[in-house]
């Protein structure tokens, strides 16, 4: 089976700094995946608390920088498929920044997400003071939808859950029963569309006491309505998370009845069998 890790940021991203394409491909390579992509952030709103404390705005990156660094080290490691990407961060404010990032620029995929909204980073809380668990997931799930709908241009949506990561509720999954309206009209958006649904490993782990997890309910509705495109990131900004816990997310697949993980090459869908 030939696994890619879809979603790794790089020395290219603003908080990428414990990491590089070197050594995050020579650890893909050591883990035996087939191919890995190198997705950094490109977010054009940053949040003004979040903007004084990093001293960086925009939280873009030199888009011809990581290309040439991913040439140079393919030219090195041949077992290992390396893919350009982006995540482009979605926000209302910077349509016409986001269009052109991506019509100047050739990339082999295009991760949709958003980190920011109302202004806010939920990592540095605030976001959810004034909302409850219901409330605070179900705006996120909306802006996604909202912003991706207008987007078009992209392959992957990303983190659909990031919101849960860094919430203050006992609520640590973000369950399909309680969202079954947006997320039914986000899959049937992205199946359409031949986009696929991330499982970002980064998402489910243990965040201050509260442990993060996947509602299999999810991904079992994504697959009876048709959706089969899925993709795996780790979302590694340490080169040893590369691959993380994707045997798991495999067997949860499989168990589901999905036969394949996808990528894009070149923007055009890729299946392989699990
Ligand atoms: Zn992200």
């Amino acid at each position: 089976m030939v696994l890619f890790d879809n979603h790794n940021h790089s020395e290219f991203s603003f908080d990428g700094k414990r990491t590089s394409v070197e050594k995050s491909v020579l650890e893909a390579a050591a883990k035996g995946l087939g191919g890995i992509a190198f997705t950094d952030h490109c977010d054009y709103f940053v949040p003004e608390m979040k903007a004084a404390y990093e001293n960086l705005v925009p939280e873009t990156f030199d888009i011809a920088g990581q290309q040439a660094e991913i040439d140079r080290v393919q030219d090195m490691v041949s077992s290992v498929k390396i893919l350009k990407g982006i995540e482009i961060g979605m926000h209302e404010d910077c349509h016409e920044q986001i269009r052109k990032t991506l019509t100047d620029n050739s990339f082999d995929q295009v991760i949709a997400s958003v980190h920011y909204l109302d202004g806010i980073d939920p990592f540095y809380g605030g976001y959810y003071e004034d909302k409850d668990w219901k409330e605070a997931y179900g705006h996120y799930l909306e802006t996604i939808f909202k912003e991706m709908t207008w987007l078009k241009d992209f392959d992957i949506m990303g983190h659909f859950d990031y919101v849960v990561r860094y919430a203050p509720y006992p609520q640590c999954c973000l369950r399909y029963r309680d969202f079954s309206d947006i997320l039914d009209e986000m899959f049937r958006y992205l199946i359409q569309e031949g986009k696929a649904l991330e499982i970002n490993t980064k998402s489910y782990q243990n965040y201050h006491g509260r442990e993060v997890s996947i509602d299999m309910d999810v991904l079992a509705r994504y697959r009876e309505m048709g959706g089969e495109a899925i993709s795996l990131g780790s979302d590694s900004h340490d080169p040893e998370r590369v691959g993380h816990n994707f045997m798991n997310s495999v067997s949860m697949l499989k168990s589901l009845g999905f036969r394949w993980t996808s990528h894009y090459e070149s923007r055009r869908l890729v299946q392989l069998p699990i």
